[in-house]
């Protein structure tokens, strides 16, 4: 029998606030323990949460983007569980109504086919804190830092099918946040996290199977394995008669297995509830239509442009729009060298410069030489000052600040060429 992968994921994007979903406690990352902690992130009696704009607007941009409806009206409600790191035994999530659902999210996988991934919902919700395990021999800390950071939680149809997909539909949505500029992304702080929904089925079969959900995956390596090895294991199970059983499993990177974490619960074991702290959430279509129209170019109309205005291939297109950093580098030296010298632009972005980065481990931020210098290197070449080979040398001593500009280089160091055939 052939069968099929299903797969849904909830990712959990860090909302790149200043302040905390419900407090005025900073956001900062990597802070001491509880340094960035109020009464209302610490659940103390009394206190009222007070909800962030800035959140409510960066999910709203993020609905928009997607072409997702924004609820006019909607709810927090209470989720509540116990564990060490929520002293106020819920966390506020929203649940009936969430501020964004169905959207969509067009991903382009490497044999070009394009496929639209659904996004149901995203919601806002606040972070817990984190239990601390190795900051003391014989006791775990609770550190509150992380407890009410903003999260906007994406969730997904379960319409993806392959480790593939997953990972494109990962980059894809990680892309748009940073060009929304809502979330960092980064993994390895968890400001970008997901989780993996995985059920098998036989081919041309419609209804879905017993799922497994896949938590402590920040990697997208790690994702990619996981998903083999999950898939495999369904498939193990059902060849051999056993059932599978719904329930979270966590991800162990040092063995590539998964191992059982907690049986599933289920919406009512949370007993959910409207959090009676808060005022329902109305947003005004006047609200709506200002983030509207203040969108900034999403990366797939970026790309398009890159391959309908300044001629580029779709390949360097797809490359050049890969972060905003890369982008607004390589926008700023187009501005100063001209259209015309899109093309070679472009491979000093992403070959020279690439390389140049990474041979000393930098960013693109820290490069030594900035877009305006690069586009005077771009001139010299463009009208037969230097050749492509001397413009090497050049761009070196720029970047080891032996010189302000290109030109200054070229004089100072005689580097002009001389094309006069007599
Ligand atoms: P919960 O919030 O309890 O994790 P949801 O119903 O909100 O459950 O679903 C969470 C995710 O699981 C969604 O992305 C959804 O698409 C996915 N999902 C649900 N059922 C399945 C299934 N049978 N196989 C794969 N993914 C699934
Ligand atoms: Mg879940």
């Amino acid at each position: 029998m052939n069968w099929e992968t299903v797969i849904g994921l909830e990712v959990h994007a860090q909302l790149k606030t200043n302040s905390k979903l419900f407090s005025s406690s900073p956001t900062l990352f990597g802070a001491s323990p509880n340094s960035q902690t109020s009464f209302i992130d610490a659940g103390l009696p009394g206190v009222l949460p007070v909800l962030n704009q800035k959140a409510v607007q960066m999910a709203i941009q993020f609905g928009l983007s997607i072409e997702a409806s924004i609820q006019d009206l909607s709810y927090f409600e209470r989720k509540n569980y116990f564990y060490p790191d929520l002293p106020k035994g819920y966390q506020i999530s929203q649940l009936q109504r969430p501020i964004v659902s169905n959207g969509h999210l067009d991903i382009e996988l490497d044999d070009n086919r394009v496929k639209k991934i659904i996004i149901e919902r995203a919601h806002l919700e606040e972070d817990a804190g984190k239990s601390l395990h190795d900051a003391h021999p014989s006791y775990t800390g609770i550190d509150l830092n992380r407890a009410g950071m903003p999260l906007l939680e994406i969730v997904t149809t379960p319409c993806l099918s392959s480790a593939e997909e997953v990972l494109c539909y990962l980059k894809t949505l990680r892309q748009l946040l940073l060009f929304l500029g809502v979330c960092d992304g980064n993994m390895q702080e968890g400001s970008f996290r997901c989780d993996v929904n995985l059920s098998i089925r036989p081919q041309g079969q419609t209804t879905l199977g017993t799922r497994t959900e896949l938590k402590n995956l920040n990697s997208l390596r790690f994702i990619e394995k996981a998903i083999e090895y999950e898939k495999n294991r369904h498939l193990d199970l059902i060849e051999s008669g056993l059932p599978i059983i719904q329930e979270t499993r966590l991800y162990n990177p040092d063995t590539n297995t998964t191992h059982a974490m907690r049986g599933k619960e289920t919406e009512n074991d949370y007993r959910y509830f409207p959090d009676p702290d808060l005022l329902p959430l109305i947003i005004s279509a006047d609200w709506i239509a200002r983030v509207k129209s203040e969108l900034p170019e999403l990366p797939r109309q970026m790309r398009d442009r890159f391959i309908n205005d300044l001629g580029l291939s779709s390949y360097d297109a797809t490359a050049l729009t890969s972060s905003p950093e890369m982008a607004d580098y390589f926008e700023s030296t187009v501005a100063i060298a001209g259209k015309a010298n899109a093309k070679p632009c472009a491979n000093w972005v992403m070959v020279d410069l690439a390389a140049r980065l990474n041979k000393e481990g930098k960013e693109l931020a820290d490069s030594p030489v900035s877009a305006a210098q690069l586009a005077g290197l771009l001139q010299r070449i463009a009208d037969n000052t230097i050749s492509n080979n001397i413009a090497k040398k050049v761009f070196e001593a720029l970047w080891n600040g032996e010189g302000a500009t290109a030109d200054e280089v070229i004089d100072k160091q005689g580097l002009k060429q001389i094309t006069d055939s007599g």
